[in-house]
């Protein structure tokens, strides 16, 4: 009996400063078999972000001309910034059975679910909108502005997530990485992912 599980596309939604990188790279950590999408945008890098890691920092018009050529397997405006995600290295690694984990924000995670009914669906939330606000601050890598204009967009998320499988609430991050990869491991296990086993038992 073949013992190769083909790898799952996971999408991570929440509301930004929610925790869904640090969340997704402590699932993440020392497994070969799981893998990030690094999405392209046309927001500016953060201190301390690097291009190529935490994003491919690209400007407006070469964006749109991935959009284009249909480079992007689902893009989205956010606050005032385009975000995308590039297919090809997602379909590569899908089909070298890795599991991918993308970072998306709800309108492209709705495209994602039309393109790929299979992908599993989870929303990442803080315990409040409060400690949303601490962590934003904390952070320190937003304006007032910026940390209110993605506050009123959390609450839009919140009423728009009905379509997600699961919620995680990312209060303590090891425990919240624990149960995406809980989630993952119980997706792997699905009686459809694995009925051929019974046809070559
Ligand atoms: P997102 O990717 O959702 O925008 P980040 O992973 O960048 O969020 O986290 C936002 C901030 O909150 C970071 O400073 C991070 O270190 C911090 N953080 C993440 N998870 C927790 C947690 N469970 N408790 C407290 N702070 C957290
Ligand atoms: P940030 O600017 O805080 O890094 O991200 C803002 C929002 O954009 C987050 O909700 C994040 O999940 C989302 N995002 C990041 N990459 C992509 C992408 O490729 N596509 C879409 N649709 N959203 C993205």
């Amino acid at each position: 009996m073949g013992n190769t599980e083909k790898g799952k596309l996971i999408v991570v939604s929440g509301p930004s400063g929610a925790g869904k990188s640090t969340v997704v790279f402590k699932a993440i950590n020392g497994r070969e078999d799981m893998c990030f999408s690094t999405s392209v945008t046309s927001r500016k890098p953060r201190p301390g972000e690097i291009d190529g890691r935490e994003y491919f920092f690209i400007d407006r018009e070469r964006f749109e001309k991935m959009v284009e050529s249909d480079e992007l397997l689902e893009h989205a405006v956010y606050v005032g910034n385009y975000y995308g995600t590039p297919r090809k290295f997602v379909e590569d690694k899908l089909d070298a059975g890795n599991s991918v984990f993308l970072d998306i924000e709800v309108q492209g995670a709705r495209q994602v679910k039309e393109k790929k009914p299979d992908a599993v669906m989870v929303f990442l939330i803080p315990p409040t909108l409060d400690e949303l606000r601490k962590r934003l601050e904390k952070r320190g890598t937003e304006s007032e502005e910026t940390i209110c204009n993605r506050l009123s967009r959390a609450r839009e998320e919140y009423a728009e997530a009905d379509f997600y499988d699961y919620i995680v609430v990312n209060d303590d991050p090891d425990i919240a990485a624990a149960e995406l990869n809980a989630i993952l491991l119980a997706e792997k296990c699905r009686f459809s992912a694995r009925k051929h086993m019974l046809a070559e038992a």
